[in-house]
C-alpha cells in the first residue's frame, strides 16, 4: 500500500476503537465536552489557514533541516492509542503500550547488538542524553565529561544542569573529534565519560570511535555514543557493501550507553527519543518510591527507570506499529529507505565535485551534505555572503523554490581542502542539505541542478 493509501485507512482506526469502547457499559458523554458545530468549523479553518505558514517538510525539494513528516503506519499507531491515552509511567497507566516500549526498546538494542540492556523511550534526543548524562555523573560523582566541539548544543546544557563540568575537545579536517586532542584531556584531566557524537547535527560526521574506546578505556572513561540522528545508519554497515563507516558502528556494542532518535530517522513524529544503557544494573540509580501508582503489577513498570514521570503510550505504540511494517533490517523495512538517503548524498557529492558553481566542502559521512559558491579562492567572507543569498533566493523562488539550510564552519576546514580560500574571517557561512527523504535519491539531480542555477545569478 502506497503512503496515501494507508492514510486512507484512519477511519478504520476510529471505528475499531469504537468497537473497543463499545465492550464497556454505554453512557450519554456529558453536555459540557459538546461544541458547536459551526465553532468547530471556525477553528478548523484558522488552524488550517495557521498551518499554511509552513516550509513543505514532506517535499523533495525541501532539505533544509532534520524534518520530515512521520510514516503514516505511525500516524495509525499513534492515533490508536492516543485515543486510549496510556500513561507509559506505569503498567498501571497503560499495559499493552508498557510491553510495547520494552519490545522496541529491545528491537533498538539489538541493531546494535546488545542482548542485554536497560532502556526506555523519551520526549527526545536531549532527554535521553541527560539520562545519560545524569547516570555518568552518578558513577563518577567528581569527574568530568568531554564532547567534541561539534557535539549537539545541548550537552554542555545539560552538564550544566546537572553541575557537571564539560570540556570541548576540539574536532579535526573531517568535522570528527581529534582523538589526539582527546588523549590530552585524558591526561590532563579527570574525564569520568566521553560523549561520542555518531552523525554529528551539522554535517553527518562520525567521531573515531573505535581510538576513542581505546584512549577512553586506557584513562578508566566510560563512553556514551549520541547517536541521536546517526543510529538506525547502523543498518546499512553490515557486510562487504557497507555504506557508511563499519568499524564506527560495529564499535557501538562496546560503548556504555547509546541516545537514538525514533523521531528524526526512525519515520516518528515528534516526542520519541531513546536512551540505552549496556549495564542493567544502573536501574540502581533511578530506585524511588511512588505513592501513586506501580500497583498492579510486579513487572518493571518504565517509572522506574526513567527521569520523567509521565510519557505517552502513543509514541511506544507509533513505534511498534512502524517496526511491524518497517522493521529494523539491511533489505527491508528500514534500510532501504535509509539507503537511499545514503545514496542521495553520495550523488549529489558527485554531481558538486564535478561542478564548476558549488564546491564540496566535507565528504558526507550519512545523508548531509555541505556545498558553497564562489570559487575556491574566494574570501570567507564572500562565500558566507553567497550561502546567505543563496539560501534566500532559492527558498523565495516563485515558480520551484528549493530549501536547504545553511551551516557555519571553521573557515579552516574549508582552507585544508582548498588552500587558495582567503581566511578574512574565522568562520564561514556554507550552504547545508539534509537528504532524508528516500525520494531525494531521484531529486538530487534537479536539486542540483537548481541550486548551481541560484549559484550562477548570485551577484
Ligand atoms: C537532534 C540531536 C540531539 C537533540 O535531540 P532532540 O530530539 O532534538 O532533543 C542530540 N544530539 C544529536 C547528535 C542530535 O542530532
Amino acid at each position: 500500500m502506497n503512503t496515501h493509501d494507508i492514510l486512507a485507512l484512519l477511519p478504520d482506526v476510529l471505528a475499531r476503537h469504537r468497537r473497543w469502547e463499545s465492550r464497556w457499559h454505554g453512557f450519554a458523554p456529558d453536555a459540557t465536552l459538546d461544541v458547536p458545530d459551526e465553532t468547530i468549523a471556525a477553528a478548523l479553518d484558522s488552524l488550517f489557514e495557521r498551518l499554511d505558514d509552513n516550509y513543505p517538510f514532506f517535499h523533495p525539494a525541501y532539505a533544509g533541516q532534520m524534518l520530515k513528516p512521520p510514516h503514516p503506519v505511525a500516524v495509525l499507531g499513534y492515533l490508536a492509542a492516543q485515543l486510549v491515552n496510556p500513561n507509559n509511567h506505569a503498567l498501571d497507566g497503560g499495559p499493552a503500550t508498557g510491553r510495547m516500549e520494552k519490545e522496541v526498546t529491545a528491537r533498538i538494542a539489538r541493531m546494535f547488538g546488545w542482548n542485554v540492556h536497560l532502556g526506555h523511550l523519551t520526549g527526545g534526543g536531549t532527554m535521553a542524553n541527560i539520562e545519560a548524562l545524569w547516570v555518568a555523573r552518578r558513577l563518577h560523582p567528581d569527574r568530568a565529561v568531554a564532547v567534541s566541539d561539534q557535539g549537539h548544543y545541548t550537552h554542555r546544557r545539560m552538564c550544566e544542569v546537572l553541575g557537571i563540568p564539560c570540556f570541548e575537545v576540539p574536532s579535526d579536517a573531517s568535522g570528527r573529534m581529534s582523538v589526539e586532542a582527546l588523549t590530552r584531556l585524558l591526561l590532563s584531566e579527570k574525564i569520568g565519560t566521553v560523549v561520542a557524537t555518531i552523525g554529528t547535527t551539522g554535517v553527518g560526521a562520525l567521531d573515531p570511535l573505535p581510538d576513542i574506546l581505546r584512549a577512553a578505556r586506557t584513562h578508566g572513561a566510560r563512553v556514551h555514543a549520541d547517536a541521536a540522528y546517526g543510529g538506525f545508519f547502523a543498518l546499512l554497515a553490515a557486510g562487504d557493501d557497507a555504506l557508511v563507516r563499519a568499524d564506527v558502528y560495529a564499535a557501538m556494542r562496546d560503548c556504555d550507553s547509546i541516545v537514538i532518535d525514533p523521531h528524526k530517522h526512525g519515520l516518528q513524529p515528534y516526542g520519541c527519543g531513546c536512551v540505552l544503557f549496556a549495564d542493567p544494573a544502573v536501574g540502581r540509580f533511578y530506585a524511588h518510591d511512588s505513592p501513586y501508582t506501580y500497583f498492579t503489577s510486579d513487572e518493571l513498570h518504565l517509572g522506574e527507570i526513567s527521569l520523567e514521570c509521565s510519557r505517552p503510550g502513543a509514541a511506544a505504540s507509533a513505534l511498534w506499529m512502524t517496526l511491524e511494517c518497517l522493521p529494523l533490517e539491511r533489505t527491508r523495512g528500514l534500510g532501504p529507505i535509509l539507503t537511499a538517503c545514503r545514496e542521495a548524498a553520495l550523488r549529489w557529492a558527485d554531481l558538486i565535485r564535478a561542478s564548476r558553481e558549488l564546491y564540496l566542502v566535507l565528504e558526507p559521512e550519512l545523508d548531509i551534505v555541505t556545498y558553497f559558491a564562489g570559487g575556491e579562492a574566494a574570501a570567507a567572507s564572500d562565500v558566507s555572503r553567497r550561502s546567505r543569498a543563496i539560501f534566500a533566493a532559492a527558498m523565495a523562488d516563485p515558480v520551484r523554490p528549493v530549501y536547504v539550510s545553511t551551516f557555519r564552519i571553521r573557515t579552516a576546514i574549508l582552507r585544508a581542502r582548498y588552500p587558495d580560500l582567503r581566511e578574512d574571517q574565522e568562520w564561514a557561512t556554507v550552504l547545508r542539505s539534509v537528504l532524508m527523504k528516500p525520494e531525494h535519491r531521484t531529486h538530487v539531480a534537479q536539486l542540483h541542478e537548481r541550486m548551481e542555477a541560484f549559484a550562477r545569478a548570485c551577484p
